[in-house]
């Protein structure tokens, strides 16, 4: 649990505040609080900035000159990668797989795309489908080729390397937990790439803490999500020094609240982001945190929580919703007094 014997840039703002959710947790019938991870700086921050520590770390490291990675057209990930490439003066090229076959023109340029632009990256896109990882060794032999080093980022960053930004986050939050005197029962988040569930868990299992995870779906089904979570959690805890720490039942994820596919918004997922909005001036994405916390609203109302104290780990996205403001009618709240 030594973080420091691994390289590391320090451009986050942490720790993220843990904060209790008064309006929501009497909305729900829990005792809800967020870990703000949607305040982790670089362009409006998200989980992506813990794992880009240790990512850019690795790639300075390596003398790299150029960052290249991929996602879908939204992605926050390239957004906070290409605003880190900016920032320590790195090359940066983004491969965008069109996972949604959306034409609307925000989608395609704004939120994100637009970021993604801003910070000087190009992009590159692809159909829905496409085998991105195997595009992205050809798009990076070719810049090698052109003499450029370049250091390959898995999409959403979740490879060993960058999970350790994760169990960084289990320490902080049950650093701040202990500090407070506050006993938490369980942490709620969304999981798509699987880095931050898997680097959560590596980090509460290596500590013996007993705080159970749930990550929420937004893509895979089921087992293959928990699977490639376990995977990733045995390869990171092996990295720490602690192989063997995480158990298969460790890793749990339910996969309820993906709806249609990934990248397609559910009304559930809505429904949170009007509630997290308009009871606590919380803004979600619909892509990851509005199904994970659809999935939070939802099992709360179950029961599935009775007499918890729950921590939703808010993994940003918001910058997500300019790409998608079709995706909510707002024009009752033009009004005449
Ligand atoms: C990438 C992302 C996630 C999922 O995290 P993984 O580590 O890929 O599982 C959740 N929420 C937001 C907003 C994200 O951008």
């Amino acid at each position: 649990m030594h973080l420091s014997r691994f390289p590391r840039v320090f451009l986050a703002h942490l720790p993220t505040p843990l904060e209790r959710m008064d309006r929501l947790s009497e909305a729900l019938g829990i005792d809800l609080w967020i870990k703000r991870d949607d305040c982790t700086g670089m362009s409006t921050g998200g989980n992506k900035t813990r794992k880009l520590e240790f990512l850019f770390g690795e790639a300075l490291d390596q003398g790299a000159d150029m960052v290249m990675t991929q996602g879908a057209t939204q992605s926050n990930h390239a957004r906070q990668t290409a605003a880190f490439a900016a920032r320590l003066g790195l090359k940066c090229h983004v491969l965008l797989e069109d996972r949604t076959s959306y034409n609307n023109a925000n989608y395609n340029n704004n939120g994100n795309v637009l970021l993604d632009h801003l910070h000087g990256a190009t992009t590159e896109k692809f159909p829905g489908g496409h085998d991105m990882p195997a595009e992205m060794e050809r798009a990076a032999q070719k810049k090698r080729d052109d003499g450029h080093t370049v250091y390959v980022i898995p999409g959403g960053g979740s490879n060993p390397t960058g999970a350790l930004g994760y169990v960084n986050c289990a320490l902080e939050l049950v650093c701040q937990a202990n500090n407070a005197n506050l006993k938490i029962d369980r942490v709620v988040h969304a999981t798509g790439s699987s880095g931050t569930q898997a680097g959560l868990v590596t980090g509460l299992c290596a500590m013996n803490t007993g705080i159970p995870v749930l990550g929420i779906g937004t893509r895979a089904p089921q087992p293959k999500q928990e699977q490639m979570v376990y995977d990733l959690a045995c390869k990171t805890a092996e990295k720490l020094g602690c192989p063997g720490v995480v158990q298969r039942e460790d890793v749990m994820a339910n996969t309820d609240y993906v709806g249609e596919g990934y990248g397609l918004p559910t009304e559930s997922g809505i429904e949170a982001i009007r509630m997290f909005a308009e009871l606590e001036g919380i803004l979600l994405d619909p892509v990851y945190s509005a199904k994970g916390a659809a999935g939070l609203i939802d099992l709360a109302r179950k029961g599935t929580f009775k007499d918890e104290r729950v921590v939703f780990l808010h993994t940003g996205g918001s910058v997500g919703l300019f790409g998608y403001d079709f995706a909510f009618d707002h024009a009752d709240r033009w009004v005449n007094l």
